[in-house]
């Protein structure tokens, strides 16, 4: 498996565990629908073929799969979301965020790895 690859799939969990509750159940934050974090996407507001946002823990959040995959993110309800979650101030900072270009070395994908392993690890 390559790295970005890895990555993603590490990081979606972890996003997934952060946002479950005692008994794993994690809200949509689209529409509400409540499921079990391994039935949730990890999904993103500014699409993650924007490198600068794809680790993004704020851009990044649970969701379901509904949402995710055939309601288009249900990109309206994931503003409105993340608003109430961090502010209103939130999605014209990622706005911002967008625009900036980020490569990533061989070296920093492998930090970043340990990273969320780790993470993953300590909600284990
Ligand atoms: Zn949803």
């Amino acid at each position: 498996m390559n790295l970005i690859k890895k990555l993603d799939k590490i990081f979606s969990i972890y996003i997934r565990m952060r946002d479950a509750d005692k008994d794993g159940i994690c809200v949509c934050i689209s529409c509400g629908q409540r499921h079990y974090w391994k039935l949730m996407d990890a999904g993103h507001f500014v699409n993650r073929r924007y490198m600068g946002l794809r680790y993004s823990e704020t851009n990044c959040q649970s969701q379901c799969r509904s949402c995710n995959r055939f309601d288009e993110g249900n990109i309206i309800n994931f503003a409105k979301g993340l608003k109430a979650k961090y502010g209103k101030d939130v999605v014209d900072k990622l706005m911002i965020a967008k625009k900036t270009t980020v490569k990533y070395t061989k070296f920093e994908f492998e930090t970043m790895i340990k990273y969320y392993r780790e993470k993953i690890f300590e909600f284990e």
